[in-house]
């Protein structure tokens, strides 16, 4: 896992790299150990002033993204150890760094004031003091142009985003929860799969009343994919197929007039009863009565749903009746 770090100046994301290291025994990397190493290769003497040279000439040369490039080169020597890559400051740098099916991006932030009170309590030579320098620094590194730091450009590119603004311990608590060292992360689970499938095919509903997707699986593979809408040959619902779904009825009302079909009906027509005998449903809202009934009788085995609504305790009462399995997946 390379995990890289980006943060607003105090944030905090010296501590999250200081206890990614003790806890979870990750390396810490940056794009300035390359250019010290390179400093070294070329006899050169570790001044601050040849380190920003050096940074300026590759960056000059080979984008924005080249010192990453080099570090990312790096640590395909040896891709099983765990990374965090400390502190990345421009889109360019994430760009390169994404080419990496092991990286993850995770933002720091906290709220002005408070880093600022940190920013001071901690005592380095080069930081402001008075907040005017303080806010004059946080905006530059923030939104510099060209090959300058574009700190919060590149957090809005995070996977994740911390918010820090507790204590140290709040801070170290945030990191467990985020499970970063989860091979998850890398690759989602087999329930997260297909609740994800199931939530792209409801982007593609058509029906004004609400979107729902669904998945057919058996044996973790996808044996169909539904999503509610109006009937083929039929109007499109937003297009004003189905006059109930236009009109302002109360949600869950008049449903026998409803000309959609639902995602869960939907997949099991593609699937046909056959296939879908023993599968498992995974679908972004609990199914209605109507769906239940289907499910029970095309033999589906297990429910995995989502989101709820109001009409619910019909259909788990139902499943349970039946004896049909069903789980929340939020
Ligand atoms: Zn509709
Ligand atoms: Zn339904």
């Amino acid at each position: 896992m390379i995990i890289g770090l980006v943060g607003t100046i105090g944030a905090g994301k010296q501590t999250i790299l200081d206890y990614l290291q003790e806890k979870y025994g990750y390396n810490s990397v940056s794009c300035s150990d390359v250019l010290r190493d390179m400093l070294k290769e070329q006899g050169k003497e570790l001044t601050r002033d040849n380190l920003r040279e050096l940074g300026n000439v590759t960056r000059k040369e080979g984008g924005n993204g080249a010192i990453a490039k080099i570090l990312l080169e790096k640590l395909r020597n040896n891709w099983k150890a765990n990374y965090v890559v400390d502190s990345i400051r421009h889109p360019d740098e994430v760009a390169v760094l994404r080419t990496s099916p092991l990286f993850h991006l995770v933002a720091v932030d906290a709220d002005l004031r408070l880093r600022f009170d940190r920013v001071k309590a901690r005592k380095r030579e080069q930081d402001p003091v008075t907040l005017p320098a303080f806010v004059e620094r946080d905006q530059r590194e923030m939104f510099g142009t060209g090959n300058e730091q574009r700190i919060r450009e590149t957090m809005e590119l995070a996977d994740e985003l911390v918010l820090n603004n507790g204590s140290v311990e709040e801070l170290k608590q945030r990191v467990d929860d985020l499970n970063l060292v989860s091979d998850e992360r890398l690759r989602p689970s087999w329930d997260d799969y297909f609740m994800r499938l199931a939530r792209l095919a409801a982007q593609r509903s058509n029906c004004m009343s609400r979107k729902v997707g669904s998945v057919l699986t058996n044996n973790n593979r996808v044996i169909a994919t539904g999503y509610n809408g109006t009937p083929k040959g039929v109007k499109n619902c937003n297009e004003g197929g189905c006059e109930r779904c236009n009109s302002a009825v109360a949600k869950g009302t008049s449903l026998s007039e409803c000309l959609c079909l639902h995602g869960e009906e939907n997949a099991i027509i593609e699937a046909g009863r056959t296939r879908a005998e023993g599968s498992t449903i995974y679908t972004s809202f609990l199914p209605c009565l109507w769906c239940t009934k289907m499910i029970i009788q095309a033999g589906i085995k297990e429910v995995v749903f989502s989101e709820i609504y109001d009409l619910h305790e019909a259909s788990i009462k139902l499943f349970e009746t039946a004896g049909v399995l069903i789980r929340r997946l939020k």
